[in-house]
């Protein structure tokens, strides 16, 4: 049975899922082991950050129909002076309480509205295997007879203990298991309703977490460190032993004297687990809504990642921007676009970086001569720049890039792009904390590596600190049947995965197709832009010994030729399957040349598409088959002239010439 997509997993995750993507009009089937959804003792909880995701999907009325939210957080520490409760709706970002369900409801509301949005939902099927491939297949077991389906894509969705991230080949890894969580559905507690409550009792090295469900139903947890000896509590008998734990964390005695238990008692044994590397042969990536932050927060104090500012309701004195790349670039950008004042913001800047100018980068017909001389000066600044530093600023006095401040040297390169508009709007920030990299945030100070800060009143922290592109070291692209994605063209990792396609359909021996492909690293550290370029140039140079890949080149959207040429529009001379002609793609001509037809340079845009080169383009100099080296461009000379068309003519009026 074949199908577009394929859900394992009717869980939170895989029902929300489901229900998207059918909204979406995609064709998903759910694959789900359980008939009926009984306590699984779990996932009953869910902080503000969830609630705002759980009202983004458009779930959040459905999964409050199973529950109730709290907008009071409890949280008391033995031994420490009792604390002030915490309104999150107040307090948190994203103004938000916590929002307990039974978690039993929640997925069987869940499933029925994926089903109901046009997802089909198949119950007590248990997928037994994922077999990956082209079209990866899903061997399951229902109703006793075992069936396989195979699908364009299939989502492991399949819970804490996924074989799915085993079929997939995913490595898993575990922090030591230390402490085991054990959790029970009681009625007839005397808990407060209007809150979740959280008693940490550090030295007997135990917690409890009691959370109202609506009605009289309460979720419990207890966690213990292993070390103090416990046994795990799980099972009814050991239920005098979890009250007693909860009292031990600081929940009074009297609120259980009345309560009983109406689900399982379980326990698990409790540690994180991630898979390393999501993106498992690729160039992965971080994204701050995901990485684990380099530095600590204290309590107290509020820090986002960049996604979450749209969310902020309650605009804060000051905004701390951390990071210096290109995301910190554009939170600074969102909030003063947002009409938050410049002097609203403190950024935090460890390196100053040296931007590109996004106006000389624009491989479109309008941009085409501003982009295409912009590599010309850039070449020229290679041939006569004296070091790396002096590269960079020759690179500034041609306008091809920007930094913040100019008497400051940048130390980075990461090829952020940013307009002239967007450098003027960023200088007008003058709280930059040059300080090195944030190690934590207390209360009243921002520690960083060269000294500490004291913090602006009510500040809200932006995180902006991911590693957009992580160095890793370069492997071989290919490597027997196994192609590990990178960049081969700097910059450029669309292209750069449709190259390495492209060679691995059409070359045999990975010797080969190695060499086509030298992996560029993304960014390096310092200015590596040298190293990056001459790695990518060095790639098309062998490139261009090819004809077949430079036709694909050449007609690839990703590429299209040397960009903004009007080639692979149509031209005017064509192949006979009325294709534009490859022997005719790009026009050159003698700069001096057209100085004589047309005179000031305002006057040469109208000859059209051609690149002007000031050099003896004489068939003696140049003839059929010699390559010229323009950026990471190599052009060659083919046969066949342009003699200039009818709209040139009529442009500049007819030559002739004197007999
Ligand atoms: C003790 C404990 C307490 C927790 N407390 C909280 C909390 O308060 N808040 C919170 O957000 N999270 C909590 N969690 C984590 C919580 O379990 C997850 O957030 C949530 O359940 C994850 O949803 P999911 O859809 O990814 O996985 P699950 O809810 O586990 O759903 C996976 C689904 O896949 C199905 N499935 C599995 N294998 C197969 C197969 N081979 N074939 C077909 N179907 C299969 C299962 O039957 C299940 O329905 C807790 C976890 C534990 C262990």
């Amino acid at each position: 049975m074949s199908h577009s997509t394929i859900v394992v997993g009717g869980g939170l995750a895989g029902a929300s899922l489901a229900r998207g993507l059918a909204h979406a009009g995609v064709e998903v089937l759910v694959l789900e082991r359980e008939l009926e959804f009984k306590d699984r003792v779990r996932g009953e909880q869910m902080h503000p950050w969830g609630v705002s995701e759980a009202r983004a999907l458009g779930i959040y009325e459905l999964i409050k129909s199973c529950g109730t939210e709290v907008r009071i957080w409890d949280r008391q520490i033995a031994g420490a002076p009792r604390r002030a409760p915490c309104d999150l709706v107040d307090t948190s970002p994203h103004r938000a309480g916590s929002l307990n369900f039974y978690h039993p409801e929640m997925q069987t509301a869940l499933l029925a509205s994926a089903e109901h949005s046009g997802a089909t939902v198949k119950r007590a099927v248990t997928v037994l295997e994922v077999i990956p491939g082209d079209r990866p297949r899903v061997r399951a077991r229902e109703g006793g007879r075992e069936q396989t389906y195979s699908a364009n894509l299939v989502i492991g969705a399949d819970g804490r203990n996924s074989r799915c991230r085993h079929w997939a080949g995913f490595q898993v890894d575990q922090d030591p298991k230390l402490m085991w969580i054990a959790g029970v559905l009681l009625e007839g507690l005397a808990a407060p309703t209007d809150r979740v409550c959280l008693l940490i009792n550090p030295s007997a090295g135990v917690w409890s977490l009691i959370a109202p469900l609506g009605g009289s139903r309460f979720r419990a947890y207890v966690g213990i460190f292993k070390s103090q000896g416990m046994k795990p509590l799980s099972g009814h008998q050991a239920l005098s032993d979890f009250v007693n734990a909860s009292i031990s964390a600081g929940a009074p005695s009297v609120w259980f004297e009345h309560m009983s238990p109406v689900g399982p008692l379980a326990c698990f044994e409790a540690a994180d687990q991630w898979i390393r590397h999501p993106y498992r042969n690729g160039a992965a990536t971080q994204v701050p809504s995901t990485h684990t932050r380099s530095f600590l927060v204290a309590d107290g104090v509020v820090c986002i990642p960049i996604n979450d500012l749209p969310c902020v309701e309650r605009p804060p004195e000051c905004y701390c921007i951390i990071g210096s790349g290109k995301t910190g670039i554009d939170a600074c950008l969102w909030l003063l676009a947002n009409k938050v004042s410049p002097d609203s913001i403190r950024w935090i800047m460890p390196r100053d970086g040296w931007w590109s100018n996004r106006a000389k980068l624009q491989w479109t017909e309008d941009f085409f001569e501003t982009s295409v001389s912009s590599v010309a000066d850039q070449m020229e600044a290679l041939a006569e720049a004296t070091s790396v530093d002096d590269l960079f600023a020759r690179f500034e006095a041609c306008g091809a890039s920007y930094r913040l401040d100019p008497d400051i040297t940048p130390t980075m390169f990461h090829g952020a792009t940013i307009s002239a508009s967007e450098l003027n709007a960023l200088r007008q920030i003058k709280d930059i904390v040059r300080m090195g990299r944030v190690k934590s945030i207390q209360r009243e100070a921002i520690i960083l590596e060269r000294g500490e800060l004291a913090s602006r009143d009510d500040c809200l922290y932006v995180d902006c600190s991911a590693t957009g592109i992580p160095l890793r070291p370069n492997v071989p692209v290919f490597n027997d049947r196994r192609i590990t994605l990178q960049f081969v063209r700097a910059f450029r990792p669309c292209l750069s995965a449709a190259a390495i396609a492209f060679i691995e359909a059409h070359f045999a021996d990975d010797a080969e197709k190695n060499t086509l492909c030298a992996p560029v690293p993304p960014v390096t550290a310092g200015l590596g832009w040298v190293r990056i370029v001459s790695i990518s140039m060095a790639n098309h140079a062998r490139w261009s010994n090819h004809p077949e890949l430079m036709r694909w080149l050449a007609s690839s959207r990703l590429d299209g030729g040397v960009h903004g040429d009007h080639w692979v529009k149509g031209c005017w001379k064509s192949t006979e399957g009325g294709k534009p002609h490859p022997d005719v793609q790009i026009c050159i001509m003698n700069a001096r040349c057209i100085q004589l037809i047309a005179q000031e340079r305002p006057n040469w845009p109208p000859a059209g598409d051609n690149l002007f080169i000031d050099m003896d383009l004489s068939p003696d100099n140049t003839p059929p088959g010699t390559r010229l080296g323009i950026g990471t461009a190599v052009i060659e000379i083919t046969a066949i002239p342009h003699n200039g068309c009818a709209s040139f003519a009529a442009r500049y009026g007819v030559m002739r010439r004197s007999s």
